[in-house]
C-alpha cells in the first residue's frame, strides 16, 4: 500500500503524518503481525475473518491455533484479494481485513439484523443468545467469502436465526440449524440457488441443503452444523449417501 507522507510546520519542525493502514477499528485491532505458531484469541479473530476460505469440503477450527489449515486459509484469503499470499497474517491482511469490516465486527455486506429476523434478543433458540449471535457471525463471514468469489453482486438471506416459537411458526424442524444461529437461507437473484449451492462447498458450510432436496427448490440453505451433509441433487451437490438429512432441516 502506497504511504503518504504530509509535511507541516516550518522552522519549528515536521510533523509526518502516515496514511496507511488503519492503525485501529471500531471492531477489533490485532497488534502484531501472526504465523503458523501463534496462538491465542488474536488467532480466533483472524481465524473468524478467514472462516469462508478453508478449502474445498473443508471447515475452519476456530481455535486459536495458527496451524497449517490457518495458514493455507490466510494464503486463499490474501490470493482472492491480490495480497502477497504468504499466509503470514501482517499488516497488508489486516488493512484488508478491517476495510471489509464494520465496527460491529460483521462482514460489510451482512448485518446482525439480516440473519435475524425473528427477535432482537437472539434468544430461545437450542443455545444461548451470545453464542447464537457469535454463530451468526461466523457464518456471515463465510456469506461474505461466497459473495467475493461469485463476483461481489448481493447474496439475499431470506431467513436465519430462530427461536423455538419462530421455527415452529414456520414448520421448522426441531433440530434444525436455524435455532443455533449458524444457518442462512439464500434467495436466488442475481446468483442461482445452485450457484449459491456449489460455492458454498468452497466456503466452510458443513450443510448444504437446495434444489432437488424436499423443500429447497426455493431456497438454498447452508449452515455450520458438526458433521457434513449437502444435498442440492439438482445441482450436483451431493455428499456421503445423498440420503435424507438427519436433522430434517430446512
Ligand atoms: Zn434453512
Amino acid at each position: 500500500m502506497a504511504v503518504m507522507l504530509l509535511s507541516v510546520g516550518t522552522t519549528a519542525g515536521v510533523v509526518a503524518v502516515t496514511a496507511g493502514p488503519a492503525l485501529a477499528d471500531g471492531c477489533y485491532t490485532w497488534s502484531g503481525t501472526l504465523s503458523e505458531g501463534s496462538s491465542g484469541e488474536a488467532v480466533r479473530q483472524l481465524q473468524i475473518r478467514v472462516s469462508g476460505y478453508p478449502g474445498a469440503g473443508a471447515v475452519l477450527a476456530l481455535d486459536g491455533a495458527y496451524g497449517p489449515g490457518t495458514k493455507a486459509a490466510v494464503q486463499r484469503f490474501q490470493s482472492a484479494y491480490g495480497l502477497s499470499a504468504d499466509g503470514v497474517a501482517g499488516p497488508s491482511t489486516f488493512a484488508k481485513i478491517y476495510a471489509l469490516q464494520d465496527d460491529d465486527c460483521t462482514p460489510v455486506n451482512f448485518a446482525y439484523s439480516e440473519l435475524n429476523d425473528c427477535n432482537s434478543t437472539w434468544a430461545g433458540g437450542n443455545v444461548s443468545a451470545t453464542t447464537a449471535k457469535a454463530n451468526a457471525l461466523v457464518t456471515m463471514w463465510k456469506l461474505q467469502a461466497l459473495r467475493h468469489a461469485l463476483g461481489d453482486q448481493p447474496i439475499r438471506v431470506t431467513s436465519g436465526f430462530r427461536s423455538v416459537a419462530c421455527n415452529n411458526a414456520v414448520g421448522g424442524a426441531s433440530s434444525s440449524r436455524h435455532l443455533y444461529g449458524d444457518a442462512a437461507d439464500l434467495g436466488a437473484g442475481p446468483h442461482t440457488l445452485c450457484q449459491l449451492a456449489q460455492e458454498a462447498r468452497n466456503r466452510g458450510f458443513a450443510g448444504i441443503l437446495g434444489p432437488g432436496y424436499p423443500d429447497h427448490d426455493d431456497h438454498t440453505h447452508v449452515d455450520g452444523r458438526p458433521s457434513q451433509f449437502w444435498s442440492a441433487p439438482n445441482c450436483g451437490v451431493s455428499s456421503l449417501d445423498g440420503g435424507l438429512d438427519p436433522l430434517g432441516d430446512n
